[in-house]
C-alpha cells in the first residue's frame, strides 16, 4: 500500500483533533470513481465535504487531510473521528479486492497509531453515526445496504483488520500447525467443527470481552451458520440441537472462528 499526499486547500478546516476514539468508514457513493477523481471533487466543490483518506479501485490511497486533523465526512463523529472513504465498481458498493486489501492496510495501521481496537468499537460506519447508507456494503439490506442482516461483510473486515494487525484472533495459532491457516467466516448451520486447543474461550454473547467458561477440546457443531460480531459463531454439542429453538436451551455458547478446525 503507498500513500500518497495530495492535501486540501479547500475544505479543510485546519483543525487538529484533541482527541481520536475512531476510524470512520464510507463509501464514495459514485460507482467507478478514483481516488484522484474524488479528491479533486473536494478540492474544487462549494458543498461542504472532505475525507482524510481516500482509497481507489486500483488500492491507491490519497491522503487529503493529515489524519491528525478534521475532515467534513463524518458529522457529529468528525471531531473524534479519522475519515476514510472508499471507491467500488459498482451500486452495489462491493469492494473490489484492491480496495479491500488497500482499506484492511489502512485502517490496521491507523488503529495502531491511535491505540484502537476494531473489534471494539475502534473503527465505525458512517450508518453508525447517522443511520446513513454509508458504506453501503457494511449496511444490512433492510437499512438500503447490501450486507446481511447480521451484516456479516462487515464482521468480517472488522476481523481482517484485527488479524492485520496481529490482534485478531488470527494471531494465535496453533502450536505445530501451519501458520498460513485462513480463518473461514462461512460455516454452516449443523457442520462439525473441531476445538483444537486444550481450553477454548466461549463466551455468554456475541459481544462479552470476558469469556463465560472454557470449552474442552472436542468435537462441536455450528448451531446456525450467522457469524456474529467479532467472529463468533454460536456452537453446540450435538448436531440435533443445531437450530432448534429455544435457541437458550440448545446454544452451548459462542466461540471466535480461530478455535475452529474442520473435521
Ligand atoms: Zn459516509
Amino acid at each position: 500500500m503507498t500513500i500518497t499526499n495530495q492535501y486540501l486547500t479547500h475544505n479543510r478546516p485546519y483543525t487538529k483533533r484533541s482527541r481520536t476514539d475512531a476510524i470512520a468508514m464510507h463509501w464514495v457513493a459514485n460507482p467507478g470513481t478514483s481516488a484522484a477523481a474524488n479528491r479533486n471533487y473536494f478540492q474544487n466543490t462549494s458543498t461542504e465535504v472532505s475525507a482524510n483518506y481516500i482509497i481507489g479501485l486500483v488500492g491507491e490511497v490519497i491522503c487529503c487531510i493529515p489524519d491528525n486533523e478534521v475532515s467534513w465526512c463524518t458529522n457529529q463523529a468528525n471531531g473524534y473521528t479519522v475519515s476514510i472513504e472508499c471507491c467500488h465498481p459498482d451500486w452495489t458498493g462491493r469492494f473490489n479486492d484492491a480496495t479491500y486489501k488497500s482499506m484492511v492496510e489502512l485502517i490496521a495501521s491507523l488503529c495502531k497509531k491511535y491505540g484502537l481496537h476494531p473489534l471494539k468499537g475502534g473503527v465505525i460506519r458512517h450508518f453508525d453515526v447517522t443511520g446513513k447508507n454509508c458504506p453501503k456494503w457494511f449496511v444490512p439490506k433492510s437499512k438500503g445496504g447490501s450486507d446481511t442482516e447480521d451484516t456479516q461483510h462487515w464482521h468480517k473486515f472488522l476481523a481482517d483488520v484485527a488479524a492485520q494487525m496481529g490482534q485478531g484472533t488470527a494471531a494465535t495459532k496453533p502450536s505445530g500447525s501451519a501458520a498460513t491457516t485462513k480463518l473461514r467466516y462461512d460455516w454452516k448451520q449443523g457442520q462439525r467443527v473441531q476445538l483444537y486447543k486444550e481450553k477454548t474461550q466461549l463466551f455468554a454473547n456475541e459481544s462479552a470481552t470476558t469469556p463465560a467458561g472454557y470449552l474442552p477440546k472436542g468435537t462441536y457443531y455450528i448451531y446456525d451458520g450467522k457469524c456474529c460480531r467479532n467472529g463468533r459463531y454460536r456452537v453446540t454439542t450435538k448436531a440435533e440441537y443445531c437450530g432448534k429453538m429455544p435457541a437458550g436451551k440448545y446454544v452451548t455458547g459462542y466461540v471466535s472462528v480461530d478455535n475452529f478446525r474442520e473435521v
